[in-house]
Order: C-alpha cells, then sequence, then structure tokens
C-alpha cells in the first residue's frame, strides 16, 4: 500500500526516481515518491546558482512551494582535476548545446588531449537538496573519484561515463551494468547520504 508521506523528486527522469525510490526502500523509509511528472503545471527553474549544491537547493525549494510537498532535487556534473573543477556545474553544455552528451564529450577529449594519464584525474559529484514546504533545507553531497581515458569506452549509461575509469576499476563507468555503477556513483552516495536526513525532518 503506498504511504500516505508523500516526497517528491524535481526531475522527469523515470530512472532517477527508481533509483531513490529503491535506496529509500532498502532503508525502510515509508514515504511514496513521485517524480515532477506528477505536477505538468509547475515550470523548470533556471539553474542560477554556481555551485551544485545551490542549484540542486534552488530546485528542491521551488518544487516544494509549488507543491506544498517536501521536495528533493538533484544536481551533477563532472569536474576535472587539470581543469580546476571544470566543466562541473557546465557539464550538461559544455560544447554550447544543452544536453549533447556526444560534442561534449569530443570537446573535452580534444581539450585534455596532451594531458598524460597521470595527471587525468576527475570525479563526478553530486549535490542532492531536501526542501520542505516550511522553507527548512538540508544539502548533502556524493563522488565518484577517477581518472580519464582518451578514448570513449563502452555503451552503458550517459553523458561522460565513456571516458571516467572509477579508481580501482580497469573499465570505464559505461563498461559497468547500471546497478554496478549505482552501487559507487556519486548520485547513489548523495541519495543514500539523504537518508538519515529524511529520517529526522520528515519524522
Ligand atoms: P544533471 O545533474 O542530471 O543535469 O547532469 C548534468 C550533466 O553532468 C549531464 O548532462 C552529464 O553531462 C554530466 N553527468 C552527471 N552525472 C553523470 C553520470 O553519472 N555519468 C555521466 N555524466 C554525468
Amino acid at each position: 500500500m503506498p504511504s500516505n508521506r508523500k516526497l517528491v523528486l524535481a526531475t522527469r527522469n523515470a530512472h532517477k526516481v527508481g533509483e531513490l525510490r529503491a535506496i529509500l526502500g532498502a532503508a525502510g523509509l515509508d514515504v511514496d515518491l513521485v517524480g515532477a511528472d506528477a505536477f505538468p503545471e509547475v515550470p523548470d527553474v533556471p539553474e542560477t546558482g554556481v555551485t551544485f549544491a545551490e542549484n540542486a537547493l534552488l530546485k528542491a525549494h521551488a518544487l516544494a512551494r509549488a507543491t506544498g510537498l517536501p521536495a528533493v532535487a538533484d544536481d551533477s556534473g563532472l569536474c576535472v582535476d587539470v581543469l580546476g573543477g571544470a566543466p562541473g556545474i557546465f557539464s550538461a553544455r559544455w560544447a554550447g548545446r544543452h544536453g549533447d552528451d556526444k560534442a561534449n564529450l569530443d570537446l573535452l577529449l580534444a581539450q585534455l588531449a596532451d594531458i598524460a594519464a597521470p595527471h587525468r584525474a576527475a570525479h563526478f559529484a553530486c549535490a542532492a537538496a531536501l526542501a520542505l514546504p516550511n522553507g527548512q533545507e538540508r544539502v548533502v553531497e556524493g563522488r565518484l573519484r577517477g581518472t580519464l581515458r582518451f578514448e570513449p569506452a563502452g555503451s552503458y549509461g550517459f553523458g561522460y561515463d565513456p571516458i571516467l575509469q572509477p579508481d580501482g576499476y580497469a573499465v570505464t563507468c559505461a563498461e559497468l551494468t547500471p546497478d554496478q555503477k549505482n552501487a559507487i556513483s556519486h548520485r547513489g552516495e548523495a541519495f543514500r547520504a539523504l537518508v538519515p536526513v529524511l529520517k529526522e525532518l520528515l519524522g
């Protein structure tokens, strides 16, 4: 039976809803998680923050205000050490057009062409924010550290998955199955870190 405690996740991506629902279920949290699709009248919020945490909080507060429900939002990206943390919050539009994964990845590989293997450290970062209709807020973060390949490999996943080889692995994120990636991913880590926060604030 669905719980009468609703929590809304600021995404129209069914995979993200499923991932968080599984994590909340495994933690024994009795909440009914719904995606932003359940509220088609609520507009998307411009991501005007300059950190992942600011953007996640902006999205969570906007959704909590609009729905009157506790809301979770995440923001994520790839941070490359030798680029001072870029593409960072610009990860989805690094090559100019939002969401063009291939152009973004090709541009990044070209920019790093002369950078030798020992200097190709990078990480995926994810901030996950919880906002309540009364204005209370929390934000937690997760990371997946690794090294950037010179050529893409693998066909699972999305975005920069084919070029990030997680530390301790001989394959890229795009060669891991979704379950294997979720177990070590920045988003999985951030969502799991939200569990105690939800237990505390939702009672
Ligand atoms: P968003 O937070 O879902 O909007 O993701 C922002 C962008 O960061 C995506 O478009 C990807 O380019 C990149 N990104 C975030 N998480 C991942 C990941 O798990 N794998 C590959 N790319 C990612």
